[in-house]
């Protein structure tokens, strides 16, 4: 199979998604046409064998996931996807692995109208780059900066699954089957919340998505946005598998794990009781668990109002 074959037949043969491409794949760049009045939002993310996957994987987990961490940056910011390129580094074309990994990543893109403009591949180890663009009105995209004291502090969703699952695969943790089945999934194929994201355009102050951990990620909006907060740890949601093995694992899986994908985000007293029916609305819990105060710090309290830290704090590729 030629590298042009290859192309044409897992990424190109497919009908258009959108209207406003006007050149997708197959020349030497895209052309789109965004509509009057809106913002471009452009995120990137890549995944490369043996560092954030095994090369191993499913590759249609892959697919799924390569999209979806890209997604959730654009959920963060509130905006609607639109296109997106791919990067391609394989060491060689199995036909069998390229559907299986092609399906994954379209069945999301087409859950939300994504089209694919365009891409490189080429020979070498497993990596595989995503570009993501997405569309907001213009000055509307949410940011990490916006944050106020007396803000309240919400989660999507659940915490600390995908961190139970790498930890159950690396033998850290022992899980029964189902319970594995159930985090694995949450690991393997994350949930961008991108209805959640938009909806908390016009309610939240601020917001990023939950990828290196709760304490990791909300304390980048407490840098940028000039501000600290308090969590209470009682209160950081987690799903019923993790719920039945806290005694176990304790809470540094849901407070520092990372691969969660979900959004955090701040709310003023004036959007709060909007949250409710948002949550009804999209079929997702928004859970309350803490506040933005006016120092620096970022406090952990245990149900005795006492600090606590979790032992890890967060996932950099070049901290060792
Ligand atoms: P060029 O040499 O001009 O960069 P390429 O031969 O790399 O062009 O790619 C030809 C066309 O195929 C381009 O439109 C490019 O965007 C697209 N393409 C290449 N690889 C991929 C991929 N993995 N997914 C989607 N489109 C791709
Ligand atoms: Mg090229």
């Amino acid at each position: 199979m030629t590298e042009f074959e290859l192309i044409r037949r897992y990424f190109a043969a497919r009908p258009p998604v959108r209207a406003d491409v006007r050149v997708g794949i197959g020349d030497d760049a895209a052309v789109v046409r965004p509509p009057a009045g809106m913002d471009i939002v452009i995120t990137t993310d890549v995944l490369v064998a043996d560092v954030h996957f095994f090369a191993d994987v499913d590759p249609a987990a892959l697919g799924h996931k390569a999209l979806a961490v890209n997604l959730s940056d654009l959920a963060a910011t509130g905006a609607e996807p639109a296109w997106f390129t791919l990067n391609l580094t394989l060491p060689d074309a199995d036909p069998a692995w390229l559907q299986r990994f092609a399906a994954g990543m379209f069945n999301l893109a087409d859950e939300h109208a994504l089209q694919l403009v365009g891409g490189d591949t080429a020979r070498g180890p497993l990596a595989v780059g995503i570009t993501a663009i997405g569309l907001v009105a213009e000055g509307k995209g949410l940011l990490r900066s916006g944050a106020r004291v007396g803000d309240a502090i919400y989660v999507t969703g659940a915490l600390g699954d995908a961190a139970l699952a790498l930890a159950g695969r690396q033998g850290m943790q022992r899980l029964g089957a189902e319970e594995m089945a159930f985090v694995a999934a949450r690991l393997d194929r994350p949930t961008p919340r991108v209805d959640a994201g938009r909806a908390l355009r016009d309610i939240a102050t601020s917001a990023i998505d939950v990828s290196d951990g709760l304490m990791a990620d909300l304390g980048h909006v407490l840098a940028a946005s000039g501000v600290g907060a308090r969590i209470e740890r009682e209160a950081v949601p987690v799903s019923p598998v993790y719920r039945g093995r806290l005694s176990e694992v304790g809470w540094d899986y849901a407070l520092a794990g990372g691969d969660d994908y979900e959004l955090c985000f701040t709310v003023p007293a004036a959007g709060r009781q909007r949250i409710e029916s948002l949550a009804r609305d999209l079929n997702l819990p928004l859970t309350r668990i803490g506040e933005i105060t006016s120092g620096r710090e970022l406090d952990v309290l245990d149900p005795a109002g006492a600090p606590c830290r979790p032992t890890r704090t967060g996932h950099d590729h070049f901290s060792h």
